[in-house]
């Protein structure tokens, strides 16, 4: 909106932000006076360096141009000849990466390394991009139209603090973290980010929570931050392994980079040291030339064959985590950690899974995402199917409760109710019955919760390829009580026998799911 964060100041009930703007050539500031500050503009955050909150992890891992650019004339070739998504392109001329956005309007984004000080960014005029776009073709596309050209550097790094100046300023997406590129993890990890925040500040300004939980926000997310910064470097790494097995090992050229900037930095003049660097990186790439990359030659049919086997192992880049995506747990935060010792956060745990196997495997352990399961309502009356995240509703703060209907369980969400009702809290009850029970069961649990009118009762549609109740799947007792948080992550799970006094133990459970500090709680 035209307006910049510029300075910031604490007062005594808030924060006067600084926002500069350019009015008519002159640049201007104006006075916001906030009680938050969302930090949510980019890696390179001002919000984040004015509340002093450094980054830790590895710096400056490369440094690249991105060239973004549309050639229908390529687009239409690389859609009937090699359709892709993302081109690694190595040559004895050039070495890019080509992301295709749109194959069909000839829509891209190169990215290509580059070493300062020898080679800087103001290098790259649209000219030279266009030079580099053609050696990396390998013919010439007759409509290459060059749209911008953006420095950027390669971080894996996260910021020591989520939350400063007393819980004023908050960090949210790349402000918090920055990853190499790999596997998709960036935005996405943004997104959950600002998922999380938003519930809890809705809790923090309409009153309902402490402002304590706002640090639930960092607890939760650092460590998944954390795990991504290091997952994305590692999968880096093996996207790497293919120039390293083509002889054009990345470390290699940075080693050479950091050799001539320490020994000939200081001795020949900046535009000689960059002869000599394109002159060894031009050597380096014929690596990649037919002569040495054959299989008529020794060298290259060793690399290729070495290559061939990475791919074949799937040791390259990996692009799809859904372990990663929806796996990992919160155990530390809003939610209840006394008495659900399982809770504790297993990021070993994710570990271990997600490389081992590579695939999500749902669970009702507390912390986790509600498991999808397809259900339809019991009432022969009500048509249609929806899946179990359907019950987490969308537009507001609501509470759910998932039972088997057994008689213990529905005490304990009466209980539930009761104490959701006294704290005001929107909740909503899930009676999971067994497949079948659609004829038999008519009348579905009015006996059981009646006066209450917010419970549903849903009939389990087991998958064709596995005829196991959502309680077998998701290995929990059909016993289970379960509660699911409006952000759909699973906040407590118990068992009737688990519980001394239903009222007490469940009322003690929201004032710690929602840091409720208020008189009368
Ligand atoms: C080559 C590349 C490929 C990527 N691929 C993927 C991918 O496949 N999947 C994925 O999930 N992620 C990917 N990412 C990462 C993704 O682009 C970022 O994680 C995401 O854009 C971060 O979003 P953000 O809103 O936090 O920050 P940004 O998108 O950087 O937005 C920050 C905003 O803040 C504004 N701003 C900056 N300073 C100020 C200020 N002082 N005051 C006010 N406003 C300010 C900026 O103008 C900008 O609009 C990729 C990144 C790169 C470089």
């Amino acid at each position: 909106m035209g307006h910049e964060c510029s300075s910031i100041e604490l007062t005594d009930d808030g924060i006067l932000v600084g926002a500069s703007f350019n009015n008519g050539g002159r640049m201007q500031e104006r006075k916001l006076h906030c009680g938050l500050l969302l930090g949510a503009d980019g890696a390179r955050s001002k919000v984040r360096e004015l509340a002093g909150i450094s980054m830790k992890g590895e710096r400056d891992l490369q440094q690249l141009v991105s060239v973004h650019f549309v050639s229908r004339d390529l687009g239409k070739y690389l859609s009937s000849e090699r359709p892709g998504m993302l081109f690694f392109i190595f040559n004895p001329d050039a070495i890019g990466v080509l992301v295709a956005h749109d194959l069909e309007h000839g829509e891209f984004v190169l990215q290509v390394p580059f070493y300062p000080p020898q080679q800087m960014f103001e290098d790259f005029s649209a000219k030279v991009c266009e030079q580099i776009i053609v050696k990396l073709v390998g013919w010439e596309p007759a409509d290459i139209q060059v749209l911008d050209i953006k420095p950027w550097a390669m971080h894996a790094e996260v910021a020591e603090k989520y939350v400063g100046c007393d819980n004023r300023v908050i960090l949210v997406g790349d402000a918090a973290h920055r990853f190499p590129p790999a596997g998709g993890f960036g935005m996405n990890t943004g997104v959950q980010d600002a998922h999380n925040l938003a519930w809890k500040l809705c809790l923090l300004l309409n009153g309902i929570a402490d402002p304590s939980i706002i640090q639930t926000y960092e607890s939760e997310r650092k460590p998944v931050a954390t795990f991504n910064t290091e997952l994305s470097l590692e999968n880096f790494k093996a996207a790497m392994s293919i120039p390293a097995t083509l002889g054009l090992d990345p470390t290699i050229a940075n080693s050479v980079h950091r050799v001539i900037n320490s020994s000939l930095g200081s001795i020949i003049p900046r535009n000689l040291q960059k002869v000599v660097l394109e002159g060894l990186f031009s050597i380096g790439r014929t690596q990649v030339s037919d002569y040495i990359l054959s299989e008529n030659n020794p060298l290259g049919s060793l690399r290729l064959a070495r290559l061939r086997s990475i791919l074949d192992e799937g040791k390259s880049l990996q692009l799809q985590f859904p372990a990663e995506d929806l796996g990992f747990r919160y155990g530390k935060g809003a939610l209840v950690a006394e008495d659900c010792a399982e809770s504790t956060y297993q990021a070993e745990d994710l570990k271990h899974s997600k490389r081992s196997s590579g695939e999500y495997i749902p669970s009702a352990k507390v912390g986790s995402r509600l498991p999808h399961m397809l259900v339809r309502p019991l009432s022969a009356s009500s048509e249609g199917v929806f899946s179990t995240l359907d019950l987490v509703s969308g537009d507001k703060i609501e509470f759910v409760i998932i039972i088997a209907p057994l008689k213990e369980s529905y005490k304990l969400a009466q209980a539930m109710l009761r104490i959701a009702d006294e704290f005001e809290l929107s909740s909503k009850v899930c009676v999971m019955w067994p497949q079948g029970s659609r004829d038999v069961e008519a009348k579905g649990s009015i006996s059981e919760l009646a006066p209450w009118t917010n419970y549903v009762d849903v009939e389990e549609i087991p998958r064709a390829t596995v005829n196991s109740s959502w309680w077998e799947m998701y290995q929990v007792s059909n016993r289970s009580v379960i509660l699911v948080r409006p952000d759909e992550h699973i906040a407590w799970r118990t068992e009737p026998d688990m519980v001394r006094d239903a009222y007490s133990d469940v009322r003690r459970v929201f004032s710690q799911i929602l840091s409720l500090n208020r008189p009368q709680v």
